[in-house]
């Protein structure tokens, strides 16, 4: 699995975590979050709330003070569990949540291990959970290049996540338009495209040393003013693998770091378009094996459920709007064990429904849900035993919506016909 296709997974989780999370609210000031980098003793972050919870005692509302301080007691137990941070260091949300209407607060904790290293030492006791500092790792991660060039100079740099290094300046040496008196025109002409020629090439072997060194480079974006860049573009002066990932060229009003940060502007723009054009893609293909009816393409969650299980798909596709869940119902009488997909508006009237239902097994009415897990997450676990690729499909663009409502969100893209 490249870090590409895993990375559609690993946002979606986190996204999901986190809007969830960003639409709590508590009944007052009193939802803790607690941001613990890595390398920070947890004796400290203790001590730290110790602190807090000192402070916490002077507040005058009973039931925030009381939440308050069991929020923070809670927070306290699960860092004991820790030795150290871990590797990316830690995140922990507690407090007491409303969960059906004034009076019905339940305190919830939620740790959460982020996908990359938090650089933040927080404490924060609010009505909401800081859940922002999360969001950040939401963007998109993979490095792209960006390679800025007209007439004069040209400028190299690598943009990964938010972190920007601008590598190399060129000046191309390339004499201006305007001839100096005494020469023929065509021969100055002549002169300065030669010039102009060499300087592209230079530009290119650069280029080639910075970018092409770049595991998993995304793409190259060409920006500068004027029409400069595509003459480049359209030359051979670029690598081949170069060429075929230049994702964009865009107007940039200078070459140098202001064009730079010009670019770094557009990119979350530039970013989204790549990855719609990959959705696109692999929609694209999905539509084709439907429309030639290769019996390389299955859809709905049974068929999908089936391919995955005997091993034959090659990329999952999933809706990223899929409110769905895959349900355990098990019977506490005789153990007996089903598993059902269920809207997630419906999970608590599953959960009313059983209630007074006979286990088929045993016949007592001993019936209950379990365990639930997302559905996207229950087929990723399956297509990670064969190594399916999983891509997880937005619902913004057109075939995303297509993916949604034709095909019920959930789809494959298969290795082999499958039986049946
Ligand atoms: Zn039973």
């Amino acid at each position: 699995m490249s870090t590409s296709k895993k990375s559609s997974l690993e946002l979606f989780r986190l996204k999901k975590t986190l809007t969830a999370l960003a639409s709590k609210e508590g009944r007052g000031t009193e939802l803790v979050s607690v941001y613990v980098p890595p390398g920070k003793q947890i004796s400290d972050v203790i001590n730290m709330l110790r602190d807090e919870y000192g402070t916490a005692s002077n507040i005058k509302s009973t039931t925030t003070r009381k939440n308050v301080m069991d929020a923070i007691v809670k927070v306290q137990q699960r860092l004991k569990l820790f030795k150290e941070p871990p590797e990316n260091g830690l995140v922990i949300f507690c407090g007491a949540i409303p969960q059906n209407g004034p009076g019905s607060e339940r305190i919830e904790t939620y740790v959460i291990h982020p996908p990359e290293p938090i650089n933040i030492y927080l404490y924060r006791c609010d009505a909401r959970f800081h859940t922002e500092h999360l969001q950040e790792m939401l963007r998109e991660k993979e490095t792209y290049g960006i390679l800025l060039v007209d007439a004069s100079e040209a400028t190299l740099a690598t943009l990964q996540g938010r972190r920007l290094d601008i590598v190399l300046e060129l000046t191309s040496g390339v004499p201006g338009k305007t001839r100096a008196g005494g020469q023929s025109a065509r021969r100055y002409e002549r002169l300065r495209d030669m010039r102009l020629q060499e300087y592209f090439t230079r530009v290119g072997k650069h280029a080639d040393d910075v970018f092409l060194p770049i595991e998993n480079l995304k793409g190259l974006i060409l920006g500068g003013p004027g029409p400069t860049k595509f003459d480049f573009e359209k030359g051979d002066h670029l690598n081949y693998v170069l060429k075929d990932k230049v994702v964009d060229v865009i107007d940039t009003s200078y070459v140098s770091e202001q064009g730079v940060k010009e670019v770094v502007d557009k990119a979350p723009e530039i970013m989204r378009k790549v990855r719609y054009v990959e959705e696109k893609r692999l929609m694209q293909q999905f539509l084709y094996e439907i429309g030639h009816d290769t019996g390389l393409v299955t859809y709905g969650e049974e068929d999908v459920r089936r391919a995955l299980q005997s091993g034959a798909v090659r990329t999952l596709l999933l809706s990223d709007s899929l409110e769905v869940t895959r349900a355990t119902v098990k019977c506490s009488a005789c153990g007996y064990q089903e598993q059902q997909t269920v809207k997630n508006q419906m999970l608590a009237s599953l959960e009313q429904t059983l209630s007074g239902k006979p286990c088929p097994k045993c016949k007592a009415p001993a019936l209950g849900v379990t365990e639930t897990q997302d559905i996207v997450e229950n087929l990723a676990e399956l297509a990670g035993y064969t190594n399916a690729e999983v891509e997880v499909i937005s619902s913004e663009s057109e075939e995303g919506q297509m993916l949604k409502n034709s095909f019920g969100g959930i789809a494959a893209i298969l290795r082999f016909k499958s039986q049946g």
